[in-house]
């Protein structure tokens, strides 16, 4: 297949005409395109077999649903039941924006876009590329991240080149992500509501609307054996790089003292700005230590220059669970396959 590539704005900064990307998705093609939070590999969610070639371009197991989003509330007839009250809240707080809400879904909703469940996840993002996009295809459009499966997510238009180039039918580049980290992922189709997955709307800002709302317990550990993943995704080998990845939970001296200690093949540091300068190993910095929104516009980049390094183990400093380090923490910790040292 050849891959159209798109720039998203001209030499000015404005928006090009982006009706051959609807164009595409109205005929139920793929195109990659930007959000605020990672790219998103678009397909009409209400045609099953557009929905259908996602999974076959990005090896996506079937089993794990799509994110459906939408430019305008009116799109929500005809993907949910109903949108309850609470869910309307959210929607006026952080709507447009990194917040996907799952909800019972209508008839409509083809079984490729939930993944076969009996609801699906609805976000309104915030990207002028992104909303252009949907507004100009008039549909709602399912965008998982637009990465190969089990790889980290994309958030530049050369990162979904690098995987998707052949795959898809165009990709746009809109430069890179604000945030860097995929949506966070809430459901209101049970009771207590619950946290699925961390992202820049943080628990604790869900909590200032829905103060019953739970964390779901794959957040932060592996799901035990034989336990069914609330959100599938949340069971898949997920953001590796091809080295092997140890989170280190310490202060800068034990873990400069363990990385050197337990070298392995090329072994590299994954550090906090600054402290690349101190320990005696290779390094790549991926934010400031108290700030966790550099360390989630850059997470994924660097897993992704790993790999490239050649490196074949990899000793990463352990985020704040505070804030949006909560999503950093949540994807380092499956980058690791849940192999923490605490110290
Ligand atoms: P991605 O778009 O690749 O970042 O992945 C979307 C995430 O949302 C995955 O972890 C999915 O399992 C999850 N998800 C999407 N739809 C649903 C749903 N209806 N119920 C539970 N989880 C969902
Ligand atoms: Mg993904």
């Amino acid at each position: 297949m050849n891959t159209k590539l798109i720039s998203a704005y001209d030499d000015r900064g404005e928006i090009v005409d982006l009706s051959e990307a609807a164009q595409i998705l109205r005929e139920g093609g793929l195109v990659a395109i930007p959000t605020e939070t990672v790219y998103g590999l678009a397909a009409d969610a209400l045609n099953g077999d557009a929905a259908a070639k996602i999974f076959a371009a990005k090896g996506r197991p079937q089993d794990n649903p799509l994110i459906v989003h939408i430019s305008d509330l009116e799109m929500l007839d005809g993907l949910v039941k109903e949108f309850p009250e609470p869910a309307f809240r959210l929607a006026q707080k952080f709507w447009p924006g990194p917040l996907t809400i799952i909800l019972p879904k209508t008839d409509k909703v083809p079984p490729e876009t939930s993944g076969g469940l009996g609801t699906v996840a609805v976000r309104m993002p915030s990207h002028p590329v992104a909303r252009r996009i949907i507004a100009l295809t008039g549909k709602p459009l399912a965008a998982p991240s637009a990465n190969l499966s089990g790889s980290p997510s994309p958030t530049t238009a050369q990162h979904c080149v690098h995987d998707l180039l052949g795959r898809v039918d165009a990709i746009v580049d809109g430069g890179e992500c604000g945030f860097g980290v995929e949506s966070t992922v809430i459901t209101l189709a049970q009771s207590p509501p619950r946290l699925l997955r961390p992202g820049a709307v943080t628990f604790e800002q869900l909590k200032g609307i829905l103060p019953d709302i739970k964390m779901d317990p794959a957040v932060k550990e592996k799901l035990e054996q034989g336990v069914t993943a609330a959100s599938p995704g949340m069971k898949y080998r997920h953001y590796a790089p091809k080295a092997k990845v140890v989170l280190v939970d310490s202060d800068l001296d034990s873990f400069t003292a363990y990385a050197a200690a337990h070298q392995n093949g090329k072994t590299v540091a994954l550090c906090f700005e600054g402290e690349d300068k101190i320990i005696p190993l290779p390094c790549v910095v991926y934010g400031k230590r108290q700030d966790p929104l550099t360390q989630a516009q850059h997470l994924f980049d660097c897993l992704r220059q790993l790999d490239d390094m050649g490196a074949q183990m990899v000793y990463a400093r352990c985020p704040s669970q505070e804030g949006i380090g909560l999503a950093v923490y949540n994807r380092l910790i499956r980058a690791a396959e849940f192999e923490v040292v605490r110290l």
